[in-house]
């Protein structure tokens, strides 16, 4: 990284970094630990977990037979200023995405069913790779996972969707929280039946405790944010499923018509494996690019210096106390790093100042009830544009800002924030 680019990541200024170890797929393909076939296997894990899902949340899943997406939403010419003409913005409503009410609903449910489908494999409850997965739902099972503790650690997101799915399967749920995660996220955990612990320290120490605890004990199940290809391979198949929804959309992929993602990043999980599965499915049209908060841009510098986790933001003088708590993380994921070496197309990082601003834009524009977390993704089209990246030069793109989350936030909360970008505002 250039002298220029570190001084403004210190200085928390907005940054675009382009990542100059980006590969064509059949360069980066040999030496990926993951193929499609593996995503593919998540996304029958979910499809055979469907009627279980939908037996356990009936208002909100019988009418998909338990599987858990979104709509691709058409954005108005609010989201495409500054863009060229033929460029077009679309929004990826994870932020509605069915009892998660995030990104995480895949990533997150899919590890819990992983291991719940493996341990009541082991415990004669459900029988061979085909069986009825409904099972899960009944007394005995119920029983049997009352004995098993699912402990994680979270900014706030994960613990919701890996406490919420734990707790409809009967487990005992730790989530271990940084300081960043917001009150109403503790106290939905706690209204579930979740042990909530806070911890005063950063994202990374509360995952390390919560990781020392599991070591120690059998039937504590350790969801490791930063090292969980379960998590991983959950949240890519969002990745795998987005082309058959785009040509359901009429829209074109080629490298004529590239395709533009706009991810926001925490330890990277998710923003990760949704690029991997849509670099796999979609090949060199597609582009990922990755929206981190100024105050806590850890993938970017993670993968500037090749350090991954062994690269914290506090080398560059930031604590990650930013609004986007969803993304307050100060050292990215080494098993996400690895793999994007070759397939992120680069890294931007939004102001603190413009997240409320971009919650209250989507709200006004667009009546998108969004979290500053994903929000921030909506900076993404028209700072890449500003860019002129080679791949995009002359040619019109199609833009997805992905909106991680926001479905469950409080009426009280979400007022708040509104209030920040309007304090901003008058001032
Ligand atoms: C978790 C989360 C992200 C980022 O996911 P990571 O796997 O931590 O990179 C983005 N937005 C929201 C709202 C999230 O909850």
């Amino acid at each position: 990284m250039d002298a220029a680019t570190e001084a403004a990541l210190r200085a928390q200024h907005p940054v675009f970094w382009s990542n100059p170890g980006r590969r064509p797929l059949e360069e980066v393909r040999p030496g990926l630990a993951v193929g499609l076939d593996d995503i593919r296997a998540a996304a029958d894990r979910l499809a055979r977990f469907g009627p279980l899902l939908a037996a356990l949340f009936p208002g909100e899943l019988s009418r998909t037979g338990g599987i858990i997406e979104s709509d691709l939403i058409p954005l108005g010419p609010w989201a495409a200023k500054g863009l060229p003409a033929g460029d077009a913005v679309w929004l990826k409503a994870d932020h509605l995405l069915p009892v998660a009410g995030s990104v995480k609903a895949r990533g997150g449910f899919h590890a819990v069913l992983r291991l719940a489908e493996t341990l009541a494999r082991e415990a004669g409850l459900l029988d061979g790779p085909m069986g009825d997965t409904t099972a899960l739902a009944g007394p005995a099972a119920q029983a049997f996972f009352a004995g098993q503790t699912l402990s994680v650690g979270s900014t706030g997101n994960l613990g919701l969707s890996i406490g919420i799915m734990g707790r409809a399967l009967g487990f005992a749920v730790t989530v271990h929280m940084s300081a960043e995660a917001k009150a109403w996220k503790k106290a939905r955990l706690r209204a579930v039946g979740a042990t909530v612990v806070e911890h005063a320290g950063d994202y990374a120490a509360a995952c390390a405790e919560a990781r020392q605890e599991a070591a120690a004990a059998p039937t504590i199940h350790f969801i490791d944010d930063e090292n969980s290809l379960d998590l991983f391979l959950g949240y890519a198949v969002a990745g795998l499923r987005l082309p058959g929804q785009l040509a359901a959309g009429g829209i074109e992929v080629s490298r004529e018509r590239p395709l533009c993602l706009h991810l926001p990043c925490g330890v990277g999980g998710a923003p990760g494996g949704i690029a991997l599965g849509a670099r796999l499915a979609f090949g060199d049209a597609a582009l990922a690019f990755f929206v981190e908060p100024a105050r806590a841009p850890c993938m970017l510098w993670g993968l500037a210096t090749g350090r991954h986790d062994g690269a914290h933001i506090g080398e560059l003088g930031l604590d990650g106390r930013t609004l986007a708590d969803g993304l307050a993380v100060p050292r990215p994921s080494r098993l996400v790093g690895r793999f994007m070496e070759g397939v992120c197309d680069g890294v931007l990082t939004v102001a603190e100042v413009d997240l409320p601003r971009l919650v209250a834009q989507a709200w006004a524009q667009g009546g998108l009830r969004l979290e500053p977390s994903a929000a921030a993704a909506l900076a993404g089209p028209a700072r890449v544009r500003g860019a002129g990246l080679a791949a995009l030069a002359g040619r019109p793109a199609s833009h997805i800002v992905w909106a991680t989350g926001g479905g469950l936030l409080p009426e009280a909360d979400f007022a708040a924030v509104l209030a920040l970008a309007g304090e901003d505002a008058c001032s």
